[in-house]
């Protein structure tokens, strides 16, 4: 048996880039540690306010909404309300909202879930049928956040949650310095309130993958199994492959690409983005017509000319 750092008690990770090795329950303090000090800088949890927290269903959301009902069960001025999208992909998002389910029920959080199907009438399993340039994945994403913020803003909510973890921030950070997309890299700038568009809150953004994997195990969280068939992005999956060689090899570096970048943030002055309402839909968007309506609009566009041609 290998012993915790802390207490002697038998440990259950070894955490390479601080050396230690830490039980079930100091490895517990030691990751909401990490989620406190990311709130902090948020400074949203300070007064009344309803969160409400994306759930996919996945290892992520679940221990998220774990994770933050723990943290602040006892305030009884701060709300949490679980919101799970149901894209429509057959085989994969009925199991996991189902996970999302027992997990809401057995914290007593309500649970809002809505679907593309209902809100837009198409679903990610359609769109993929249609074999549009920008793949399943494009649409699913950029219909969810918008369904996401509708519903989060629907429901009152002061901020939506999502659990995004040091692996996907890490990545997304390099994917955006390997393309030269300085746009999409300050957009993960955490933004002030904007007209219409609840803000985006990430309290996992410090703690590994791997982490959050091994939590939801140690804590028992039901998760959705299943995989969705629709699955692309070979990028990301490079650039993920590469970052765990890096971590292995010299631990910390997730750490330090994520340190470094929010230093960029520090010395760079907030840009001026404004939101205008998209003409089609309301939601918020920075040109008239949101990124929804236009996808919306080329899938049907395309199914309109199958039927005829
Ligand atoms: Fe949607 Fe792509 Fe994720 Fe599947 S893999 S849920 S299509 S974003």
């Amino acid at each position: 048996m290998i012993p915790c750092d802390k207490c002697r008690d038998r440990a259950v990770i070894y955490q390479r880039y601080s050396g230690k090795h830490l039980c079930a329950r100091h490895f517990e303090e030691d990751v909401h540690r990490k989620v406190k000090q990311v709130l902090r800088r948020y400074r949203i949890f300070g007064g009344p306010s309803k969160i409400a927290v994306a759930v996919s269903g996945g290892k992520d959301s679940i221990s998220l909404l774990y994770i933050l009902k723990s943290l602040f069960s006892y305030r009884k001025d701060l709300e949490l309300v679980a919101v799970a999208i149901d894209e429509g992909i057959a085989g994969y998002r009925s199991d996991t909202i189902d996970a999302a389910k027992i997990v809401a029920e057995r914290l007593e959080v309500d649970i809002e879930i809505r679907s593309f199907d209902e809100t837009f009438g198409i679903t990610t399993d359609y769109a993929a049928s249609m074999g549009m340039e920008q793949g399943p994945c494009t649409f699913c994403g950029v219909l969810r956040k918008n369904l996401l913020n509708r519903t989060a803003r629907e429901l009152g909510a002061d901020a939506l949650a999502t659990g995004h973890n040091l692996d996907d921030e890490s990545q997304t950070v390099l994917l955006n310095y390997l393309r030269g997309d300085l746009d999409r890299l300050y957009r993960l700038r955490p933004r002030k309130a904007l007209e219409g568009m609840v803000p985006r809150i990430k309290p996992l953004r410090r703690v590994l993958e791997r982490e959050v994997a091994l939590y939801a195990v140690t804590h028992d969280l039901p998760l959705g199994t299943a995989a969705c068939p629709h699955i692309s992005g070979a990028i990301r999956r490079e650039v993920k492959d590469m970052l765990n060689d890096f971590e292995y090899k010299h631990p910390g570096t997730k750490y330090s690409i994520m340190s470094g970048f929010d230093r960029i943030l520090e010395s760079r002055p907030p840009g001026t983005f404004r939101t205008v309402p998209c003409i089609r839909c309301g939601e918020p968007c920075g040109d008239g017509l949101c990124q929804s309506c236009r996808l919306l609009e080329k899938i049907r566009a395309k199914s309109l000319r199958r039927r005829h041609g």
